[in-house]
């Protein structure tokens, strides 16, 4: 697999051949503030002690305390949390909030532990960082399979270790344990704001035939708003396969019976399809929202859809974004598309440190209007550069990042 932190550095020698931001920014920029391995033991249900490895990386706080989510799976590793944590600060300076980059992991399958070895696990992974978290310091968030109830676990074990009362310092927390409103569908609900904005520039139609691969908080909640909002869904897909109907998925069925049985296979009416069938599909808008490097250079040449929305981070290789530029197929890159996760989780941090609670309402107008804002500044720069709307948030995110220097 391609290593996804060459592949974001790749993206910023790009835009340096675009514009020039100097040499001593794009240098300090490349390399990380620190990134830290750390290993943590853990008490096993049957008496054992087992070691896992995690890691936090703080790219760059220019423009506040870093931020960025935390990561359990099994491929986790550091090259693959540097480049997420790269693309933080690219986010959240494209979303125009005042938070810096990092992300965090932890290499784990989660299935395979309890709830007990989880609880331990995550409240190890904060013992072991207490010193470098805090609210204006570093605040972490929940990614790829951590979950709000993790996010109270860690809030909790954060602030018996320093006494910080705040709840400021972990966002994505459940409502009761300082959450925010809508912090759950905000990626989605982001991405779709983000797309409705460009949608008419990119010459789709109104009604969108939609292909979505994954599954989870961020697919999930995408095929469900892009349903409500009049589009049709005709694939969706989970790491064990995928199922297509080309008269459109009813996603509200499809989320009861993915609860029953525990997988979206065998949908009735729906046919199962492999995840690489998926991508290829003939459809309006195709979403990847599960993992980076699916589209590469190997299957880029056989996307059919007429537009990409990557929600997921790192869906592209350099590669297939090249070819994929050349047939003409736009790309609205994540660092726009999956901002409205951190945008809410920043709403989130700023109601903490102010002891104010903000209706679900509130909370969605504000993040439209972020969404709204930066989909309209990406495109402005991304056509006076003649570039891509990859390379149009990157000029963007520079020029903002580097102001504030
Ligand atoms: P999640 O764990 O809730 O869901 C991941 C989904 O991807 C699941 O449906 C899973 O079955 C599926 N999946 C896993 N491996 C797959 C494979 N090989 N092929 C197809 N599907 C596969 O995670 P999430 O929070 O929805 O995150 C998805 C992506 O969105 C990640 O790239 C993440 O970094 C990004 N993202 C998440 C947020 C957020 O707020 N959660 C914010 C910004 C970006």
């Amino acid at each position: 697999m391609a290593n996804p932190y060459e592949n974001a550095m790749s993206q910023l020698d790009k835009v340096t051949k675009i514009k020039n931001f100097g040499d001593e920014f794009i240098a300090r920029l490349r390399e990380a503030d620190r990134d830290i391995r750390i290993s943590i033991p853990v008490k096993m249900d049957n008496g054992s002690m087992q070691i896992f490895e995690g890691y936090r990386v703080e790219h760059n706080n220019i423009l506040g305390p870093y931020k960025g989510g935390i990561r359990y799976h099994q491929d986790t590793e550091i090259n693959e949390v540097k480049a997420l944590a790269f693309w933080m600060m690219m986010k959240c300076a494209v979303a125009n909030i005042p938070m810096g980059g990092g992300k965090g992991g932890i290499t784990v399958e989660p299935g395979k532990l309890s709830k007990g070895e989880l609880e331990r696990l995550s409240r190890g992974w904060v013992r072991r960082l207490a010193d470098i978290l805090g609210p204006r310091k570093d605040v972490p968030a929940p990614d790829v399979n951590t979950t709000p109830e993790i996010m109270a676990w860690m809030s909790d074990e954060f602030e018996k270790i320093s006494g910080d009362k705040t709840r400021a310092t972990f966002t994505g927390k459940p409502i009761e344990k300082g959450g925010s409103e809508g912090r759950g569908p905000a990626t989605g609900l982001g991405g779709f704001y983000v797309f409705d904005a460009l949608r008419a520039e990119l010459g789709l139609p109104q009604r969108c035939k939609v292909v979505i691969q994954g599954f989870g908080n961020v697919g999930g909640n995408a095929a469900r708003i892009f349903a409500e909002n009049g589009h049709t869904i005709i694939a969706v897909s989970e790491s064990k396969g995928a199922i297509y109907d080309e008269n459109g998925l009813d996603i509200v069925k499809l989320e009861s019976y993915k609860k029953a049985t525990g997988s979206l296979k065998d949908f009735p009416g729906a046919k199962n399809i492999t995840n690489e069938e998926l991508l290829e599909l003939a459809c309006d808008l195709l979403i990847p929202a599960a993992f980076e490097n699916v589209i590469t250079e190997s299957n880029a040449d056989k996307i059919k859809g007429k537009a990409i929305l990557e929600l997921a981070n790192g869906p592209l290789t350099p590669e297939a974004d090249e070819i994929l530029y050349k047939k003409g197929i736009p790309v609205i890159p994540d660092v726009l598309a999956n901002s409205g996760g951190v945008s809410v989780s920043y709403f989130e941090w700023d109601q903490n440190l102010k002891n104010e609670h903000w209706s679900e309402k509130e909370v969605f107008e504000k993040l439209k209007a972020l969404m709204e804002d930066a989909a309209k500044k990406v495109n402005e720069k991304a056509k006076e550069s003649k570039t891509s709307l990859r390379m149009g948030a990157f000029i963007l995110a520079l020029e903002r990042i580097k102001e504030k220097m």
